[in-house]
């Protein structure tokens, strides 16, 4: 039996590098992107080849299974096992060299796909195939499941771009591979020949039969007329033949225009039916989707984001690559007239083309959310038929998925064949996970019966492997488990997969093994009211691990960190495990809290992560479930109570801020929890409400303004200037009679009876003060968005709330509403602006952009939390890594803008961390145009 003392102690003694056994870690590997689930014993982070070549010592000398791990997307179990998961894309992360002219670049196993593509795009060059992942998966998890994407069509798979790997064998032998290579030179290479040349009949008839015949190994690289190319067979392998610790891999030359051609069916079905006709035109790719995925990705990301398509309900997306634009034309219309579609667009604007591909990209992750009874879950997720048959394959599969009351929402790659869909398995119900198991098996039969691969791009992992009998014959099958006596007799890498299989259905995760329903402070009101659903939400996609570079807001603390932990997935992982309660136990324990540290709450998960992940409210009831009647640290009492001392120290501003500008500064924030390289804000010596109590009010559309906090105590010049606009505007200014809060801070510290107390007696205070059809305005983003988000799932969905939420706007959207309101002339403006991550997640900038562009300023838009989100920055212990979340995207920015630039930020927080880090100033909209407003006065 493996004592964990002796694995830790060994690959310390070989210079493994470092190694994580920690609880939190192994709970935050125990999952890719698929329904599996299992625990490692630890999680090693390489630094170099050799502390990789020792690993594999280690793992071979102790038998102990070794799961090489990049970013985890894979969607059929192909990255998790019991032994030591090995994470190559923390440091292993380089692209070494790009030799333009032999169209060829040197990387390491843990590039980011995004990273070589950014790397390649000078020299004019691209890796050819494009999995939607692109943005977080690495080179080494695309060789090891053979990953293809949309433009595999034309530019090949995996398979077919790579030049040579450098591995270590499950014996320990260290090879590069390529084409060509000398069986002499090495004993598994001569091993391996010996297996080719004992079968050559078998593979020549049984391998390489389609493009996408990704299931199983694909031998027919080895067939002495392919070259006996053990690289490209080692292609789709799933980390069971080697190890990678580098690669060449071929570049294409990047298209220099390209025409998308939209083609309108009655359904995805007729769609299908008239693929073979496109393919002679030379398509780079050729997508199908339906209905069904724009619909939900249009709820999801509202209307604005689908641009027109043409009449039917199933589409296709034809992509056309090259450098000639009247070329280009011409294919265009051959495409059209050979399309039989019902309609047709041809889209040559990139920023239009882009959009339209989004939906596919996005469609991908939001499918899982497509039948809104249940959610689709992975397992039959990529099964691939040869073109010709892809129209009756469709029709067939759809019968099947209906005779088992089943439905999903197909949508793929249909140039190669190729079908993408998430099926809504109940696999909460008694009998779920026996019917989960016998559609795989009938959907296999399905696909074999059309000549096709249960997987075309995916891997077999552990959702397939079981099933390869229905593809291949016994002989084919022995072929696999000689090539794996070859490279890995001891099965040490990744056993399990496609050789000696683990049955479909064991190691699932399941939500509904550990629900939780009671005693909990937010509703869940879109998870059936269980915590368990909730988080189990996440299912690894892995868009959370996506660096600054890529555009996007979630996750700021990955993004500053590039660790799992800080990732909203590893925080998910950890969540689950605390459900399941197996490795991490209740609320209290240690490892939840770690994990939830460096959430900054601020809520872009909730609205970027495709399944609706919603982290800060998770944190929140984390915080509140282990300090309820109990002694929480300090911060909670003084930033979260931050309204009611505010409230207090109002009474004398001076003195106040005199005493923080004294040597007892630092010991307040000793006492208050707060770094000490954080300067306290300096209260007003009149409050925004004292200033408005004064204030004359003219007659015009009446309108509510809501009185944060940090307005009223900190920056009552902010409310003041919105005041003048909405005035400017015609409206008529009211405040609530009575100092209001939202709560916020009790929530984001999880005090959360308290907050539904305060929240409570606000809503209550603000509908009878509303009358129907006026609007409330905020000018804290944060708080505004509480009325929205949090007052639902905290207070339920009572006609009050309901008619809070609905009366919310913004100022911009207050001021887009007053259709004869004409803003001041901005021309002249360059404005940096920081949206606040409670607009981008729930309040929206639209509006904002729209103002501002309309009246002519230049805008840039930062990407990116400002890394100090309410109290998290200035709590002690998240000073550095505040200010890392800042470096990734607002101070960057700022330092690039002219000086003259305007530096936009409605947030207090973002102003706060904005000066606190730069000598620039940041302004709030409301400031912006009533200055403009006065000067044109
Ligand atoms: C929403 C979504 C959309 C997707 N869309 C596509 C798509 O369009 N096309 C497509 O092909 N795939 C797609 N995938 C699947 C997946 O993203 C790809 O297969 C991707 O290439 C996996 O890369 P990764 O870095 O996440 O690899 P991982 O999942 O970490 O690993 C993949 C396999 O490679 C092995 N491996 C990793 N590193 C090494 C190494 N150094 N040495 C040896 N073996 C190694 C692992 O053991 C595992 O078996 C999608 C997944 C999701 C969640």
């Amino acid at each position: 039996m493996l004592l964990v003392t002796d694995l830790e102690a060994a690959l310390g003694d070989a210079g493994a590098g470092e190694v994580d056994f920690s609880t939190r870690r192994r709970a935050e590997y125990s999952s890719d992107a698929s329904l599996y689930r299992v625990v490692p014993v630890a999680v090693a982070f390489p630094r170099t080849r050799e502390e990789v070549v020792a690993i594999v010592g280690v793992c071979r000398e102790l038998r102990v299974p070794l799961i090489a791990r990049g970013a985890g997307t894979s969607i059929a179990g192909n990255a998790v096992g019991e032994g030591l998961v090995v994470d190559f894309s923390r440091h292993l992360n380089r692209v070494h060299s790009i030799d333009a002219a032999a169209g060829t670049a040197v990387v390491d196993p843990g590039v980011v796909l995004d990273d070589l593509q950014r790397a390649a795009a000078p020299y004019g060059l691209r890796f050819g195939p494009d999995p939607s992942t692109h943005s977080r998966c690495t080179l080494g998890g695309m060789i090891g499941n053979n990953a293809c994407g949309s433009r595999a069509l034309g530019y090949g798979r995996t398979a077919d771009n790579v030049v040579d790997l450098d591995i270590v064998t499950g014996t320990g032998e260290r090879l590069t591979v390529r084409a060509g290579a000398d069986p002499a030179t090495s004993p598994t290479l001569a091993a391996l020949d010996a297996v080719v040349r004992e079968r050559l009949g078998l593979i020549r008839t049984e391998f390489g039969r389609f493009g996408r015949q990704v299931s199983g190994y694909s031998l027919e690289h080895l067939l002495p007329e392919n070259g006996f190319d053990v690289a490209r067979a080692m292609v789709g392998s799933e980390g069971g033949w080697g190890i990678l610790l580098g690669a060449t891999v071929r570049l294409v030359r990047a298209p220099m225009a390209t025409r998308l051609v939209v083609l309108g069916y009655p359904d995805m079905a007729a769609a299908a039916d008239a693929v073979p006709a496109l393919l002679p035109v030379g398509p780079v790719a050729v997508e199908g989707l339906d209905e069904r995925i724009v619909d939900v990705v249009r709820r999801q990301r509202g209307d604005a984001t689908i641009p027109a398509l043409p009449e039917g309900t199933g589409w296709l997306f034809v992509e056309l690559g090259g450098s000639d634009g009247e070329d280009l034309d011409a294919r265009a219309e051959a495409v059209v007239s050979a399309a039989g579609a019902l309609g047709s667009r041809v889209v040559s604007d990139p920023a239009e083309a882009g959009a339209l591909w989004r939906i596919r990209e996005d469609g991908s992750g939001l499918a899982a959310r497509a039948t809104p009874e249940r959610p689709g879950q992975s397992g039959w997720e990529d099964a691939a038929v040869p073109p010709e048959h892809l129209g009756a394959y469709l029709r067939d599969f759809e019968a099947l998925m209906a005779s088992f009351d089943l439905a999903g929402v197909p949508y793929g790659h249909f140039g190669d064949g190729c079908v993408h869909v998430r099926i809504n398995f109940a696999l909460d119900d008694g009998g779920g996970v026996a019917v989960f198991r016998e559609f795989l098996g009938r959907a296999a039969e399905l696909v074999a019966r059309y000549g096709g691969s249960m997987s075309g791009e995916h891997g077999d992992g552990r959702a397939r492997g079981e099933l390869l009998p229905h593809m291949y014959s016994a002989g084919a099958l022995e072929a696999f488990t000689a090539v794996k006596d070859v490279f890995d007799p001891d099965r040490i890498l990744n056993p399990g997969i496609i050789v000696e299989p683990r049955p479909v259905d064991a190691d699932l995760r399941l939500a509904s093994a550990a629900p939780l329903t009671t005693d909990l402070a937010f509703g869940y009101v879109h998870d059936g009211g269980d915590f368990a659903n909730a988080v189990h939400r996440c299912t690894g996609v892995g868009k959370c691990r996506v660096g600054a570079d890529s555009g996007g807001v979630m996750c700021p603390s990955y993004r500053a960190t590039l660790d799992e932990k800080d990732s909203t997935r590893g925080r998910s992982r950890v969540l689950q495990e605390l459900v399941n309660g197996t490795l991490v136990n209740g609320w209290d324990a240690p490892e939840v809290h770690e994990a939830l540290d460096l959430c900054l709450s601020c809520k872009a998960c909730s609205s970027d992560c495709p399944t609706g992940i919603d982290m800060a409210t998770y944190k929140s009831e984390a915080l509140h479930q282990r300090y309820r009647r109990r002694l929480r640290p300090s911060a909670h009492y003084a930033l979260g109570w931050l309204p009611r001392w505010a409230r207090v120290v109002s009474r004398t501003p001076r003195l106040f801020n005199a005493l923080m500008r004294s040597p007892l500064a630092g010991v307040g924030k000793r006492v208050a929890g707060v770094d000490s390289r954080r300067d306290l804000p300096v209260f007003a010596h009149e409050t925004f409400r004292q200033w408005f109590a004064g204030h004359e009010t003219p007659a015009g559309t009446p309108v509510l303004l809501w009185v944060d906090t940090f307005t009223d105590h900190f920056t009552p010049q902010v409310g003041q200037a919105a005041v003048r606009v909405l005035e400017d505007a015609g409206y008529s200014v009211r405040i609530p009679a009575r100092k209001l809060c939202c709560a916020l801070t009790w929530i984001s510290t999880g005090q959360l009876d308290a907050a539904r107390t305060i929240l409570g007696r606000s809503v209550a205070a603000l509908a009878a003060e509303l009358e129907p059809g006026m609007a409330l305005v905020g000018v804290e983003p944060s708080c505004i968005a509480v009325f929205k988000s949090d007052a639902p799932e905290l207070l339920g969905q009572t006609p009050e709330v309901v008619a809070v939420a609905a009366a919310v706007r913004t100022l911009a959207e207050a001021l887009a509403d007053r259709d004869r309101w004409t803003p001041p002339d901005l021309s002249g403006v360059t404005a940096v602006a920081q949206p606040h991550c409670h607009q981008h997640a729930v309040l929206g900038w639209a509006a904002d952009a729209a103002l501002l562009r309309g009246a002519g300023a230049r805008v840039e838009t930062v990407q990116g939390c400002c890394g100090l989100a309410g109290n998290f920055g200035a709590e002690r212990g998240h000073y550095d890594v505040s200010v890392a979340v800042a470096e990734t995207a607002l101070l960057p920015a700022v330092r690039n803008a002219p000086d003259d630039a305007v530096v936009l930020t409605d947030g207090f927080s973002c102003r706060t961390q904005l000066e606190g880090l730069t000598a620039r100033r940041g302004t709030h909209l409301a400031e912006l145009l009533a200055e403009r407003l006065q000067g044109q006065a």
